[in-house]
């Protein structure tokens, strides 16, 4: 079985069609990236998922059951995580805070210091635990970020464009991040970096014009020649 299932899955805004009929399925423990040029509706497709934005058709299933009216708290409860592609983190809070509140409806309240302190530290932040979450430069803000997801035990762990912004180093450091939790964590990310995309990701979906283009394994979606050019050839992403 699926660990997610969306079935005609569409989101029109006014007369725009951003997500057009999308069959989309994940399994259980796979790392997936979600590929497709800018406006092809990637963002808008996890933000129905996650719950933030209401489908104008078509269903979600998570785990076998129908949460396509859930809000988004709801599916947070039950092991979808996300972060957004925009920073989301209280500047003006410490490090810690913010995954704490992060943790608050999935993780029990006397566990909440160790699994804080857990997740910062896997994804590099340790030592910065008691900073002001401003204070940290925007590659470690999108870290941070990840650590607010990770924080929530998540069953299914969903990064819009994670990578966008970070220096080489961190971007390392992500990568060898994504291999760890691999296997124990189903992982969907929304990633323009082909590089990391190759290093990292079991299968590839291609979304294009609101429409699922293809899917395979990186080496199926490289050596595909409508990728190629409806995105591929398209200069930024490579
Ligand atoms: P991607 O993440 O692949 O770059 P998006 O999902 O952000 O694409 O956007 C898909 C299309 O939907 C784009 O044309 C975008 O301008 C449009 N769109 C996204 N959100 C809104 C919104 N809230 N209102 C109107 N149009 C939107
Ligand atoms: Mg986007």
């Amino acid at each position: 079985m699926s660990l997610l299932r969306t079935r005609g899955l569409s989101r029109h805004f006014g007369g725009l069609i951003a997500v057009e009929g999308v069959d989309f399925d994940l399994e259980e423990g796979e790392v997936r990236a979600l590929i497709g040029p800018n406006g092809a509706g990637k963002s808008t497709l996890v933000g129905m998922i996650s719950g933030r934005i209401p489908p104008s058709r078509g269903t979600i299933e998570f785990d076998g059951v129908e949460i396509t009216s859930w809000p988004a708290h709801k599916r947070i409860m039950a092991g979808m995580s996300y972060t957004f592609q925009i920073t989301s983190v209280f500047p003006g809070l410490p490090v810690r805070e913010n995954v704490a509140l992060a943790a608050r409806r999935r993780v029990p309240q006397g566990e909440v210091t160790q699994a804080v302190e857990a997740a910062l530290a896997r994804v590099g932040l340790g030592e910065r635990i008691d900073q002001e979450a401003g204070d940290l430069s925007y590659g470690h803000q999108r870290l941070l970020e990840i650590a607010m997801g990770l924080v929530q035990r998540p069953r299914l762990l969903i990064l819009d464009e994670p990578t966008q912004g970070l220096a080489e180093g961190e971007v390392a450091q992500f990568k060898a991040l994504i291999r760890d939790l691999a296997g124990a964590t189903t992982i969907l990310l929304i990633e323009h970096n082909m590089q990391v995309v190759m290093e990292v990701a079991d299968r590839v979906s291609v979304l294009n014009f609101g429409e699922m283009l293809a899917q395979g394994t990186p080496e199926e979606i490289r050596a595909n020649a409508e990728v190629q050019a409806a995105y591929l050839g398209g200069g930024d992403a490579a």
